[in-house]
């Protein structure tokens, strides 16, 4: 498909005039000739380039190639992005949303440059020593962990990821609708600073956004597309074939489940885990396993009004303090007690039900169980936790589904009946 597509830009693209766009061509024929643009040739042109066979050649730095090759050197472009240029120029359609893509995977591609530049610092660089004597401490990563996520590290000079980014062709007001650098006064300054970074990554040479994490732990969420999930990238493909997702919460834990052989893990980008991450996880699996890990996190789960027609959510707990201190154990096992989301919350509205001796109490539960039950679109499960709801009461499922008649209950078909031939 991308081969079919250079063939035909190639063949609609007048390699002499795209050359001239850039640098003066003297001569036809095979004898075209130009000052080369990629190194200081000054007065004997060393790049020759032949129309007939598409092709250039610098005789002086030894670049070369067709006109995609010219258009991503003198353009400091990908591949792909040479293409949508050359099919603008020549006026060919290569889809629908060719240059709105085109866009957003050039700052995918900032985002991704950035990231490997900050990733061999992390790796390898003096200036980030304290950072990986951090990480192995506070999160037990190996080099393994650190390679698999891309982890890296922002340096604490502002001007570092600019500076390199300027030297790959990136010009400031892209690295600034990148975000990876603000303007600082005319000149580009990085928007992360002395941070551990985790980027987002989305595909092949593509990063939505980043995490960073500062020396005490703190962890500014990762920044990307709504509905966006950090880990994905890793994910996808377990999540794909298990038809479920493990949904943790913050970045250290995705990297802590993989260690642990929990592969699907993902945690949401933003604040918070929104209708728009389960939309998300829906396009590849129909079920979604909810991670708490405090008692504060479970809490708020069960209070909030998250739901999905998408998938199935589950919620699990692990509590542990730190993700380094996850075991394999413990998070298979937490994940295997999983229940679903709306039977864990018909559990806690209807806790102390039948013990209290206050009828308006009581209403106010049986109340909030019902809108529970009724919030679920399946009308399976909503028998399924009606009954639950009839067996934590003891009053009957019609009652609680709150269709009329309560005289049409049968005594061997009351919960109260079926709980006590329990
Ligand atoms: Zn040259």
């Amino acid at each position: 498909m991308a081969s079919q597509a250079a063939a035909l830009v190639k063949e609609a693209t007048d390699l002499v005039g795209l050359i001239s766009e850039v640098t003066e061509v003297k001569g036809a024929g095979a004898a075209a000739k130009a000052l080369c643009p990629f190194h200081a040739d000054k007065d004997t042109p060393s790049l020759s380039v032949s129309a007939d066979k598409g092709v250039w050649h610098c005789f002086g730095c030894g670049l070369g190639g067709d006109a995609l090759d010219f258009v991503q050197q003198s353009q400091g472009v990908g591949f792909r992005e040479s293409l949508d240029i050359l099919a603008r120029r020549a006026g060919i359609d290569l889809g629908p949303s060719s240059a709105r893509r085109t866009r957003a995977q050039r700052l995918d591609r900032i985002r991704w440059q950035a990231s490997e530049f900050c990733h061999e610092l992390l790796r390898s660089d003096p200036s980030a020593a304290r950072a990986r004597a951090y990480l192995r401490r506070v999160h037990g990563y190996q080099s393994g962990d650190v390679t698999g996520f891309r982890l890296g590290w922002a340096p604490t000079d502002p001007s570092v990821v600019p500076e390199h980014l300027r030297t790959l062709g990136v010009s400031a007001r892209d690295m600034v609708e990148a975000r990876v650098a603000r303007n600082g006064g005319g000149r580009p300054f990085a928007t992360h600073i002395g941070r551990v970074l985790y980027p987002v990554v989305t595909g092949h040479e593509r990063v939505s956004g980043f995490a960073a994490e500062d020396g005490d732990g703190r962890i500014a969420p990762p920044v990307g597309g709504e509905g966006s999930l950090y880990g994905l990238g890793q994910a996808r493909s377990v999540i794909a074939r298990e038809g479920s997702a493990l949904v943790v919460p913050d970045c250290p834990s995705v990297v802590a489940y993989h260690r642990a052989g929990l592969t699907g893990a993902v945690a949401p980008c933003g604040p918070k885990l929104t209708a728009a991450h389960l939309q998300t996880v829906g396009r590849f699996a129909d079920r979604a396993v909810v991670v708490t890990t405090d008692e504060q996190a479970a809490t708020s789960l069960l209070d909030s009004d998250l739901s999905s027609d998408d998938v199935a959510l589950y919620i699990a707990e692990a509590r542990y303090e730190r993700p380094a201190d996850l075991t394999r154990d413990e998070a298979l096992s937490a994940v295997q007690a999983a229940i679903p989301l709306a039977e864990a919350r018909l559990t806690t509205t209807l806790a102390g039900y039948r013990g209290s001796g206050n009828a308006s109490a009581r209403r106010r539960k049986l109340e909030a169980a019902k809108r529970v039950i009724q919030a679920e679109t399946d009308p399976n499960t909503r028998m399924e936790l009606a009954a639950a709801a009839a067996s934590l009461t003891g009053l009957p499922v019609e009652l609680i589904l709150g269709s009329a008649s309560l005289l049409d209950s049968s005594e061997d078909r009351t919960p109260t009946a079926a709980g006590l031939s329990l």
